[in-house]
């Protein structure tokens, strides 16, 4: 159990909505499978109904009710309609790495603007999703963070961002034929432990076996964070266990402090500390991400310091090369401090990645997402 004083006012912020305006249309997405049926009969269905339209959703991926030949024919349209009203709306897409990544632009009911990135590897799909339109966390190296929060997306919205990438890797989209959508990262807009009740849902959604959900494996889901320790607390008690990820960046508190600006509430012990116990809950080694921006965090005492930090606690360090955003002063590290820095961590014994950098011709790599077409 947490020793934090949820008592405290302070905290409850982060958890806080932003004002909505009119409402997503609810979707079946947004329930748990009892509570579906449960709507379908308010809505003068019979509750069985919930669960053959969950199947064409999760089992099927379809999203044309013609094809659902267990529903008379007559009811067809206006039962998805109703059940799976269509939440996002495809702007425009864009490929590069020979369309092996593709970022897609979606228009939500109120017009706000969200992106997801799809990347194929020889031996996985990965769909990377947004939680959140824009980001309230304020991190000055990150596009999405820049424009501020617009709103959190409900957990249709999240949903129907995955179940997209889905159909379009079982129809064969992206070169190299059929596939499935293996892999799921909460990389994209917005920080998903403020918006835990829509990610909760949706990562039920992702994990419940076929009919109620994608029936996608835990371990293949990774929820990214800043850091927000009382939504890891809360996290490891939902029994999920997927694959979490923490924003460092760096080691120290001082340098933290400007570049995750919540570190001044939930500062680098207390966040290790949260996922450490997330890690003896689930069992699920975490990863730390990092991204390495020149002369500003890339140093090799940062190095030093980060491996005997994390010599002998489960974690896995991600580095990320900074992807620069427009305007940005600062930039990516120069190849032999990258070098180093992976040579200093290995030295302690810390397994450590360099992130690849895909999408970044098409503004689809890590912290590149901003929805741009906004100002045009
Ligand atoms: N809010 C979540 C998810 C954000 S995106 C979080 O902060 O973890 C996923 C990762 O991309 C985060 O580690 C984020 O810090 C990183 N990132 C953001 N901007 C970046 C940039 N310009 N270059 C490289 N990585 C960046």
């Amino acid at each position: 159990m947490s020793t934090r004083p949820d008592a405290n006012p302070e905290l409850k912020l982060v958890f806080d909505e932003p004002p909505q305006r009119k409402k997503a249309p609810k979707h079946l997405a947004d329930l748990s499978p009892a509570d579906r049926k449960i709507w379908a009969k308010e809505l003068g269905l019979q509750p069985f109904r919930a669960s053959q339209v969950a199947t064409h959703y999760f089992s099927h991926l379809s999203n044309n009710p013609e094809e659902w030949t267990d529903i008379p024919a007559a009811e067809r349209q206006s039962i998805a309609d109703a059940l799976t009203p269509k939440l996002i709306q495809l702007v425009t897409s864009r490929t590069t790495d020979n369309g092996m990544t593709r970022k897609d632009l979606w228009k939500l009911h109120d017009g706000v603007l969200v992106e997801s990135v799809l990347m194929r590897y020889t031996d996985r799909v990965t769909v990377c999703i947004s939680s959140q339109a824009g980001c309230g966390m304020n991190c000055p190296f990150c596009a999405t963070g820049q424009a501020g929060l617009t709103r959190n997306l409900t957990a249709g919205e999240i949903t129907e961002q995955i179940v997209a990438a889905a159909r379009a890797c079982a129809n064969g989209e992206l070169p190299g034929g059929e596939a499935r959508l293996s892999n799921i990262v909460f990389m994209g807009m917005g920080e998903p432990l403020a918006n835990y009740n829509a990610v909760v849902r949706t990562l039920r959604n992702i994990t419940d076996p076929n009919p109620d959900g994608l029936g996608i494996s835990a371990r293949s889901v990774t929820v990214s964070t800043v850091g927000l320790v009382n939504g890891i607390e809360k996290l490891m008690d939902e029994g999920i266990n997927c694959t979490l990820a923490v924003s460092l960046h760096t080691p120290d508190d001082e340098l933290r402090d400007s570049l995750v600006p919540i570190n001044s509430r939930f500062n680098v012990r207390e966040v290790l500390a949260a996922a450490d116990a997330y890690e003896k809950k689930t069992g699920r080694r975490y990863s730390i991400e990092y991204a390495l921006i020149r002369d500003i965090n890339d140093q090799s005492w940062r190095a030093d310091l980060l491996g005997r930090l994390l010599k002998s606690r489960n974690a896995h360090v991600n580095l990320i090369p900074l992807n620069p955003t427009p305007g940005s002063k600062w930039t990516a590290s120069r190849r032999e401090d990258e070098e180093e820095f992976v040579r200093i961590l290995e030295n302690y014994g810390v397994p450590v990645t360099v992130r690849d950098t895909r999408g970044r011709e098409i503004d689809g790599a890590c912290g590149q997402l901003a929805a741009a077409e906004k100002s045009k």
